[in-house]
C-alpha cells in the first residue's frame, strides 16, 4: 500500500502549538487529512506522547513517537522512534539539559502536559524552544543508540536549520533530511521527507511524505528510507 505520512507536529505542549492541538485533536485532522501515519514531535521533550498513542490508537491511525529536539548549536532536529518509551526517555534527557531559566505562558504560550482524557495533568517549567547541551552529533548518537531516527529539520530554512547555524551539513549518519519548501536543497544522497511542522490542526498534512509499505509503522518508514524509497508531496493552499 501506499503510506502517507507526516512527521513533523506540535501539540498543546509545544509553547508556539496552538492550545487545540490536543492528541486527539491531532489524531482526527490526521484521519480527515487522509494520513496514514503520524508522529508527535514537540520541542525537547516527548511528555505528550502516551495521550498521542492513545488517541492514535482509538483512531486507527499508525503512529511513530518523538521531539524536535534543539542541538546546542541551535539546529532543529527530528528524532522519531519505535517504542513510546524511548521517545519518552530520550525526550527526558534532552529536557534535563535545557537552562533553568523559566518558561513565560504569557509570552510564549503554554507548556501543557495532558492525559488520555485531555485533563491537563502538569505544565513543564522551563523554556521549551532553548537549546539543549548536547551537539547535533551527539544527539545523532543518543537517537541511535534507542533505535531511533536521526533527521535534521527544514534544513532549507533560514533559522534554526543546518543551514542557518552552521552553513554546511556535518557529515554524520542521518537516517534522512526535513526539507519544508520546494527549491532546490543539497541534501547529497540523504533520502528527503517533507512534513507539516503543523502547530495548528488545519495545517496537519499540508505537506506529507509518501514510501510503499506492507503496513503504516516505524519499520515500513525505516526501511523507505533506507531503501531511498520516499517522496514529498505538498498540498496546494
Ligand atoms: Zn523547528
Ligand atoms: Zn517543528
Amino acid at each position: 500500500m501506499t503510506i502517507r505520512a507526516d512527521l513533523h507536529i506540535h501539540s498543546c505542549l509545544s509553547p508556539c502549538g496552538d492550545l487545540t492541538m490536543s492528541p486527539r485533536a491531532i489524531a482526527a485532522a490526521a484521519v480527515e487529512s487522509g494520513l496514514d501515519l503520524l508522529a508527535l514531535t514537540d520541542h525537547n521533550t516527548a511528555r505528550n506522547v502516551p495521550a498521542f498513542a492513545a488517541a492514535c490508537r482509538d483512531r486507527g491511525i499508525a503512529a511513530v513517537f518523538g521531539c524536535e529536539a534543539t542541538s546546542s548549536e541551535e539546529v532543529h532536529v527530528l528524532a522519531l522512534f519505535e517504542e513510546e518509551r524511548n521517545a519518552i526517555e530520550f525526550g527526558d534527557e534532552i529536557y534535563a539539559s535545557l537552562p533553568d531559566a523559566r518558561h513565560d505562558p504569557v509570552r510564549f504560550g503554554d507548556q501543557v502536559v495532558v492525559d488520555e482524557q485531555e485533563t491537563i495533568v502538569d505544565t513543564l517549567q522551563k523554556h521549551m524552544i532553548a537549546a539543549s547541551a548536547w551537539s547535533l552529533t551527539e544527539l545523532g548518537r543518543l537517537i541511535h543508540e534507542r533505535g531511533g531516527l536521526f533527521i535534521p529539520a527544514h534544513i532549507d530554512r533560514g533559522s534554526f536549520s543546518v543551514w542557518s547555524q552552521l552553513g554546511f551539513l556535518p557529515s554524520d549518519a542521518y537516517d534522512a533530511v526535513e526539507r519544508v519548501g520546494e527549491g532546490r536543497i543539497d541534501s547529497g544522497d540523504l533520502p528527503v521527507i517533507a512534513a507539516s511542522d503543523a502547530h495548528e490542526p488545519a495545517r496537519i498534512g499540508c505537506r506529507a511524505t509518501e514510501f510503499e509499505g506492507a503496513r503504516p509503522g516505524f519499520a515500513a518508514l525505516r526501511a523507505a528510507l533506507k531503501e531511498r524509497r520516499v517522496r514529498t508531496i505538498a498540498r496546494s493552499e
